[in-house]
């Protein structure tokens, strides 16, 4: 018997369990990769964990897990399949075991949507990012393109002009998904262009992306962009498979907690990008650990 069970080895997992066993909370992180870090393992360059500049995603993961388990963590890396929520003793069932425990926290974390252009998987961190507020910096001064049309392509293109030389922004459709006064502090800037009606092909590049191939959706045509980065911004979806249906989820599948990461059901909790929240990040994702592992022990313990 546990008191607390993390599932998901991420920023927010790591975290939870770092807070957890600084608190003596008698607990067992689940994976589901064979190595932690979540996806943070991907990600070529960080430049925003404070104190880590420039580091890879691969060794930051590592130090994340290195430190977790130096207090001593708990690891089975198998996936859960299914979870028993109601009364106070939960279950957690993986492929070989069924785990029994007094909290759960969810921290599976969730994936950015790709666009499925060809190039885009080659290029990935090589000019292709998900993720302008993690990668915009390394642009500056360089033409970008953002592709979506809602309230993050919107905001990535605001973002990104700032520091590029030149934003296209290109969507699918004649008109923006994004909020209107998002809309209007787009379309003061002079060095964004909207490409309307049109879809990304091919992202080619040989070491890095050098350039899109754009078709028009109305007349079919097709026309090369040279750029140095394009910017996804066409959704994420969260790793909710779990706990759909069973936990109180916002429209897109998120996870609805506040800052204290407490769901409606009692003794679950959930933290990291799972959770629905403005800003998905590391920072935010290890925040949010260190809080839900405030809130367990109070249910916990009843403080
Ligand atoms: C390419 C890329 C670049 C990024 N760059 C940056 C950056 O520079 N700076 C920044 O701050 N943020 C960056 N981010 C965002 C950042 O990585 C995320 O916000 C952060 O990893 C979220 O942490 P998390 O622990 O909530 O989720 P995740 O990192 O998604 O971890 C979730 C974990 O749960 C596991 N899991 C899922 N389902 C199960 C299951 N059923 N059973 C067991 N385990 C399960 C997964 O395998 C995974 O290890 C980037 C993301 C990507 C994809």
């Amino acid at each position: 018997m546990y008191d607390l069970i993390i599932i998901g080895s991420g920023p927010a997992g790591l975290a939870a369990g770092i807070y957890a066993l600084r608190a003596r909370i008698n607990c067992l992180i689940i994976e589901k990769e064979a190595m932690s870090g979540g996806q943070v393992i991907n990600t070529y360059e960080v430049d925003n964990y404070p104190g880590m500049p420039g580091i890879n995603g691969f060794d930051l993961s590592i130090k994340f897990r290195e430190h977790a388990e130096k207090l001593g963590a708990q690891f089975i890396m198998e996936p859960v399949k299914s979870l028993e929520i109601d009364g106070d003793i939960k279950k957690v069932i993986t492929q070989k075991d069924t785990f029994e425990t007094k909290t759960i926290l969810i921290a599976t974390g969730a994936q950015w949507k790709k666009l499925g252009a060809k190039g885009e998987d080659k290029l990935q961190g090589m000019g292709v990012s998900y993720c302008a507020t993690c990668d915009g910096a390394f642009f500056r001064n360089k033409v970008t393109a953002v592709i979506g049309g809602g309230d993050v392509a919107v905001e990535d293109a605001i973002f990104l002009a700032r520091g590029c030389k030149k934003v296209y922004l290109i969507h699918r459709r004649d008109e923006l998904r994004a909020t209107k006064i998002l809309q209007e502090a787009l379309y003061k800037l002079d060095n964004v262009e909207i490409i309307w009606d049109s879809v990304v092909e091919e992202i080619y590049g040989e070491e890095k992306v050098e350039g899109i191939v754009v078709r028009n959706r109305l007349n079919n045509e097709t026309s090369n962009l040279e750029i140095d980065g394009v910017f996804v911004a066409v959704g994420t979806i969260p790793n909710s498979k779990l706990i759909d249906g069973k936990v109180e989820q916002d429209s897109h599948g998120y996870v609805i907690a506040g800052e204290n990461c407490k769901t409606k059901e009692p003794g679950i909790f959930a933290a990291g990008d799972i959770r629905s929240k403005e800003l998905r990040q590391i920072i935010t994702a290890t925040s949010d650990g260190a809080n839900a592992i405030y809130s367990i022990e109070k249910y916990l313990y009843n403080l």
